[in-house]
């Protein structure tokens, strides 16, 4: 593994510089193994060592990154990494710039009152859901491994402790912009804008004085783009602070998310969301929100006139909505078999929406089912008696396009997945793991999430929705 470090340039307001804390007994409990090879990492006996944090890689620097963040709305002028530890960056074989992260790995300036520790369970969750969303075609980070402390972690009860390894394009958040400009420091977010540029929209680099704005713009439409593709597969963050912002544009920070099983856009399972603020149908006016947070951060850099700064800023964050409404019609749309809609045809699509609510119908299994039911009797009849009218109307309207069933079912199957990491699976497998200390559960479980739009002999045994429909499902954040 060979780091380069490009944020340790920015200067020491930027983080601090702090190694992990020791831990007795590592062991290796989750590894990435194709990850590995992407980031040319050999095997090593030391791999345990390593990833807790008991022995610093060559070349790596260790920080905490400094950040502020909006949780739940609320302003907090300073979060920052109080349990993570960035080890640096490494160029993967795409040639691509990533963060190596190890998180539980102990105390930093930032950890307030925390222990800077992580427990083994959300740190098995953060592994399974990342390494799904991945695998679902979704802009993420990753997770290299889940290595055991041998510690105790004391959270309502005690816990064993872990060190979760994760790999991200950076961790630039909307909350490190609003980090300095809480402080006015705008010289700060400059250079964390041209950072951001050079690392992540290199299109922007002769954008000149422009560049703030473009920048903007080109995170909006990141965002936009990753909550459609949230919705498409029922994913719900759960905690959409700025802090948990990516300004990459991947999913990070997964606490307290689960999965959509019936369809209700008021669906929330985190504990400590009682006004439903992250429920799974307000994330793009959340996305939004944050979005007018960052471009606040940039108002002084857009333009030497404070009106005229505002006027861009605002402008480009009410182009959220029209940009996010366009994409997702066009994903609903190909969900449901329309590749190329015609006007008449959107009808259909939201007509099938509502009836999926209205009848409270499981998200996966029945577009799951609609799309087999091109091929399928079986599946056919589900459908009918699911949908009757409806699904007749389609059906014909189906056999009215230019494309034949076969052609329309397989463009289905790319964006209507098989296999999702269902609530109840992910709490049974990661309960099996910390009761045997045996990872075999959640391997078999990460290798059937591995290939979610196809079906395999494993498949079968984790598509079933719960028998109470995540009835008092609750997750908690993750710490
Ligand atoms: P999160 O909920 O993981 O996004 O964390 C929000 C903030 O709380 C971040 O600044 C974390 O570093 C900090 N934090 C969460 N858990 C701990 C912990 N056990 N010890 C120290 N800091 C923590
Ligand atoms: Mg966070």
């Amino acid at each position: 593994m060979k780091f380069s470090n490009s944020y340790i340039h920015l200067g020491d307001l930027f983080y601090e510089k702090i190694n992990p804390q020791t831990v007795t007994n590592p062991e290796i409990f989750l590894w990435n193994e194709a990850l590995a090879d992407e980031l040319n990492i050999q095997d090593s006996q030391q791999l345990a060592q390593f990833f807790s944090g008991n022995r610093i890689l060559p070349g790596s620097e260790p920080l905490a990154l400094a950040y502020a963040g909006h949780q739940f709305g609320n302003f907090v002028p300073q979060l920052g990494d109080g349990r993570a530890h960035l080890l640096g960056e490494v160029i993967d074989q795409n040639g691509n710039r990533k963060d190596i992260q190890l998180k539980g790995s102990g105390q930093t300036r930032f950890s307030r009152n925390g222990d800077g520790r992580c427990a083994f369970g959300p740190a098995i969750r953060e592994f399974i859901m990342s390494e799904a969303m991945y695998a679902l075609g979704i802009s993420t980070t990753r997770s290299l491994a889940v290595t055991t402390t041998g510690e105790t972690v004391f959270r309502e009860t005690p816990q064993p402790g872990a060190v979760i390894t994760r790999v991200a394009s950076s961790h630039l958040r909307v909350g490190t912009f609003q980090y300095f400009a809480a402080q006015g420091n705008y010289q700060a977010i400059e250079k964390l804008c041209d950072y951001a540029i050079d690392r992540h929209y290199p299109e922007l680099k002769e954008a000149g004085d422009q560049r703030f704005q473009e920048l903007l713009k080109a995170v909006i439409d990141r965002q936009t783009r990753l909550v459609v593709e949230w919705l498409r597969v029922g994913f719900i963050h759960g905690v959409m602070n700025t802090d948990n912002t990516s300004i990459a544009g991947e999913t990070i920070d997964y606490g307290p998310c689960a999965m959509l099983g019936v369809y209700d856009h008021k669906t929330v399972y985190s504990s400590i969301d009682v006004q439903g603020r992250y429920a799974f149908g307000n994330q793009p006016t959340i996305a939004q929100w944050n979005m007018a947070r960052l471009a606040e951060t940039l108002l002084p850099l857009i333009h030497a006139e404070e009106q005229k700064s505002i006027e861009i800023a605002s402008s480009l964050v009410d182009e959220f909505s029209e940009r996010f409404q366009t994409r997702y019609i066009t994903m609903m749309a190909a969900k449901t078999g329309f590749s190329d809609p015609e006007e008449n045809d959107y009808q259909l699509v939201s007509e099938f929406q509502n009836l999926l609510e209205e009848k409270q119908l499981d998200y996966t299994i029945t577009f799951n089912a609609l799309t087999r039911s091109l091929s399928s009797e079986q599946a056919q009849q589900h459908m009918r008696n699911v949908a009757g009218d409806w699904y007749n109307r389609w059906i014909n309207r189906m056999d009215e396009l230019q494309e034949n069933r076969s052609d329309i079912q397989k463009s289905m199957q790319q964006v209507n997945p098989v296999v999702i990491p269902r609530n109840h699976h992910v709490e049974n497998v990661i309960n099996t793991c910390i009761q045997t200390r045996d990872a075999q559960a959640a391997n078999e479980f990460i290798d059937v999430l591995k290939s979610p739009y196809a079906e395999t002999i494993a498949t079968g045994l984790y598509q079933d929705a719960p028998t109470n429909g995540d009835m008092g499902y609750k997750t908690f954040c993750g710490t």
